[in-house]
């Protein structure tokens, strides 16, 4: 099984990068990830300032998907998130959707043992290990490792998680997939602009899709289907997100579009992936046990 070291990681989702690894579809590949801060905060007393999205969630790689073209999709699965054996979080003034109520910097070690955080004498909570940034190159400029968008990204998807399905446009040749900024745990909303941050071990299997139509990024998890946008407000990304969805079942289960809306709007839920990062992120969650039940096989 082929592995990827964490040094091998970058900044921003490029088509300029070259590719540290090749795999061909069908195969599984090890992506060692460093956590959000590249490993440099170990300890508690050190507080330091937040030091912008240039230098922030290292992702490791890029893969280059063998005869991966654009127009294509790759279909990863997410087999297995090892963690870490301590995570860090960060809170303090001018950060995320609490910075002005906060006076002062601070930063917290937090164990992982057994499955579990250790948060403080009091609570032990139970991880949910996810992937924060995942995604493919874009076809034009470089984007940051802290944007989500159509290409993935910093998406702080809290479904992206082990046992999980995530389908990826192909931009350029190759795809060069690269992912890290894992959390052992993270709200929805994501809301002092970090999870509980740690390095770790992604296993993905990689398969590439030819002549498939898919709304992008989307993801399979937790019996549901859910497209995934990103936008300035959460107003937009949230209309995004629907609308994506909204033309997905319209077609897979061969609704007019009243009929298709009214069902999203019964049995569909919206909800905020993270609020504090450069776009913000929303998803639509629907079941996929009503795709099944229409004959819908997804690729
Ligand atoms: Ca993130
Ligand atoms: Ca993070």
């Amino acid at each position: 099984m082929q592995r990827i070291p964490r040094d091998q990681s970058v900044f921003s989702f490029s088509p300029q990068h070259a590719p540290v690894a090749q795999c061909t579809s069908g195969d599984v590949v090890v992506f060692e990830t460093f956590d959000c801060y590249s490993n440099k905060i170990t300890r508690e007393d050190q507080v330091v300032r937040p030091s912008g999205w240039d230098n922030t969630n290292p992702a490791t790689g890029p893969l280059y998907v063998t005869d991966a073209k654009p127009g294509d999709i790759l279909k990863v699965e997410i087999l297995q998130i090892q963690l870490d054996s301590q995570g860090t979080m960060r809170a303090g003034p001018g950060s995320g959707a609490l910075g002005h109520v906060l006076e002062e910097r601070k930063t917290k070690i937090i164990p992982i043992r057994d499955g579990k955080a250790l948060f403080n004498d009091k609570l032990a909570l139970e991880v949910n290990p996810m992937i924060g940034v995942i995604g493919t190159a874009p076809q034009g400029e470089a984007i940051s490792t802290g944007t989500p968008g159509p290409h993935g990204g910093n998406m702080d998807c809290k479904r992206i998680t082990k046992g999980s399905i995530l389908y990826l446009p192909v931009h350029v040749p190759g795809a060069l997939l690269a992912m890290g900024d894992v959390h052992a745990l993270m709200g929805d909303g994501e809301v002092v602009i970090c999870g509980l941050e740690i390095a770790a071990e992604i296993t993905v299997k990689v398969q590439l899709l030819k002549g498939s139509k898919l709304p992008l990024p989307l993801a399979i998890s937790g019996g549901q289907a859910i497209t995934i946008a990103s936008a300035r407000t959460l107003d937009e990304a949230a209309v995004q997100a629907t609308e994506m969805m909204h033309d997905f079942i319209r077609k897979a289960l061969n609704m007019d579009p009243q009929e298709a809306g009214m069902l999203l709007s019964i049995v569909g839920n919206l909800r905020i992936c993270q609020i504090v990062d450069p776009l913000m992120t929303v998803r639509m969650e629907f079941p996929l046990w009503i795709l099944e039940k229409y004959g819908y096989v997804l690729p």
